[in-house]
């Protein structure tokens, strides 16, 4: 333990996010890293757990939270970097985004406010680049056998990184055209810098990782060509299809799915020949997003920065308590209300709102407002329900309607060799065992494509369970078998 009356002198610093004048005209990184004596002091807190919930029960990645607070303490920021990136090989993605399920977790947390992991990690992982101690590490041997990924998101690039230093030649093939998955398509510059994601990649083709774009697994891939050259395969193509909303209006034009909207300025944004649709822009737009999650706080932080009018936010669930609420106790993630950066920009969220029906202009072609209803979420045998109140039906005015309402599994547009089908055993969501190997012996499924639309850290931990369960899989037995696709 760094220092015993850590966490009784320093109070927790919250992150400190430029200026919203300031950051609204622009689209880089939100939040303003804290210096390396504030982050000593933070690292000071940790109580250095006998039991560490944050590591053990927090983290999916396991990181080492009190061992690298300890060193960061003790000025061997080296040491705690290398700690870190051994468990976390992607810190410097997750420091970024993940809600840091650890500090919900910290037994800190009980009576103060958490240790600020996630912030410490962003602090370690930078100076770990900038003093060169991240640095491309290939293997020192290789192995005979080939793993083919199909997905370059979270999953496949943890999956990749991790065959590859146990030995495997690895070929990621990514049907978009630059690998990251949601990391670059679906996350917003403003959240995750695209520098950042692109500097990672680099390392990993420098430790001989080959991404392969513009492939789709079904169109360009045979199944023949596939387990001729791979002795795996790992798909982790995510899990893209979104959950529509079907009511009356549906078919007008001005609704789109988030994810066809972030995307549009992320590729723009990218240099990338933008989608040809304008109406993915929100500028002098009445905008309503409907979803209250991450998704659609991105899309409010991208609109706001496109120049919307007005935009609101709306959910249909009641609003979440600001405290801790007796139904998620410690060390549980906690059902609280979520106030993103970009919810300190502007817009309006409205809370136990249903959308009855999208309202069409005079033209009968572009949608002019949604007809909404205020609901009560009443017990039932069946769980909890929503009931209309009555005299609450109101019109909400939009021009541009954006439906952030989650995925439901693997996207109805991806196409498979026709041998891979019998993956689509559930619908579309395709099943695994519990070792992440499909029905067919040696294809094996990664993150969201297998567990259902997560957490890019979740992705990632998959990622690397995955990878050493191929491992098992390629690597002979003490009797002599191996196996292969
Ligand atoms: C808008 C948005 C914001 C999010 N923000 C956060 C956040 O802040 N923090 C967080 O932790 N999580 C966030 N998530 C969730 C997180 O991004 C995902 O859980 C994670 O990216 C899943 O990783 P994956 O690798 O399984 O899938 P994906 O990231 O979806 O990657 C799948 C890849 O497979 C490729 N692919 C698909 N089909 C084919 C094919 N036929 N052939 C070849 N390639 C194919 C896709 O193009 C894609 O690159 C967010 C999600 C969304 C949608
Ligand atoms: S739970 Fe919190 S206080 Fe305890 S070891 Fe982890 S970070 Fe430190």
């Amino acid at each position: 333990m760094g220092k015993p009356t850590g966490f009784i002198e320093f109070m927790r610093r919250d992150p400190v996010y430029r200026p919203v004048v300031e950051r609204l005209k622009d689209y880089r990184a939100v939040e303003i890293p804290l210096s390396s004596a504030e982050i000593r002091e933070q690292a000071a807190r940790c109580m250095d757990c006998g039991t560490p919930f944050c590591h053990g029960v927090g983290c999916p990645l396991g990181n080492l939270v009190p061992e690298f607070n300890d060193l960061i303490w003790n000025h061997r920021w080296h040491d705690a970097v290398e700690l870190l990136w051994q468990q976390n090989p992607f810190a410097d993605i997750t420091s970024r985004v993940c809600p840091a399920p650890c500090e919900s977790a910290c037994v800190l947390g009980i009576s103060e406010q958490p240790v600020a992991i996630r912030q410490i990690e962003t602090a370690l992982v930078e100076w770990g680049y900038d003093q060169g101690v991240i640095k491309p590490e290939p293997p020192t041997l290789r192995r005979a056998e080939h793993v083919a990924i199909i997905g370059s998101g979270p999953a496949g690039m943890a999956t990749a990184h991790r065959l590859n230093q146990l030995g495997f030649s690895v070929v990621v093939y990514e049907s978009a055209h630059r690998p990251g998955g949601l990391l670059r398509y679906g996350i917003p510059e403003f959240k995750l810098e695209k520098r950042v994601l692109d500097r990672r990649l680099d390392l990993m083709r420098a430790e001989g990782i080959i991404f392969e774009c513009n492939v789709h697994i079904g169109d360009d891939l045979s199944y023949r060509y596939l387990t001729d050259r791979y002795q795996a395969l790992c798909l982790a193509f995510g899990a893209r299809e979104p959950r529509d909303l079907a009511i009356p209006g549906r078919e007008l034009n001005g609704i789109h799915f988030a994810m066809d909207y972030l995307t549009a300025q992320n590729r723009r944004l990218q240099g990338e020949q933008a989608t040809r649709d304008a109406d993915l822009c929100a500028r002098n737009r009445h905008v309503v997003i409907i979803g209250g999650g991450d998704t659609g706080a991105d899309c409010l932080g991208t609109a706001l920065r496109q120049g919307a009018r007005h935009v609101v936010q709306l959910e249909i669930l009641p609003e979440p308590p600001t405290v801790r609420p007796a139904h998620t106790p410690w060390p549980d993630w906690p059902d609280v209300l979520r106030v993103s950066s970009s919810h300190h920009e502007g817009g309006e969220r409205r809370w136990a709102t249903a959308t009855l029906a999208f309202l069409s202009d005079d033209n009968k072609d572009r949608v002019k407002a949604l007809r909404c209803v205020n609901v009560d979420w009443v017990k039932t045998k069946g769980g909890n329900q929503p009931r209309e109140k009555p005299e609450t039906e109101h019109e909400v005015p939009a021009d541009l309607v954006l439906l952030a309402l989650g995925f439901t599994g693997m996207s109805r547009n991806t196409r498979l060799p026709p041998e891979l089908e019998a993956i689509r055993q559930c619908g579309n969501r395709p099943l695994r065992d519990e070792t992440g190997m499909t029905a067919i012996p040696g294809i094996f499924l990664a993150g969201d494509a297998g567990a259902g639309a997560s957490l890019a850290v979740r992705a990632l931990a998959d990622g690397i369970r995955i990878a050493n369960t191929i491992n098992l899989f390629l690597t002979p037995s003490e009797t002599g078998d191996s196996s292969s696709c």
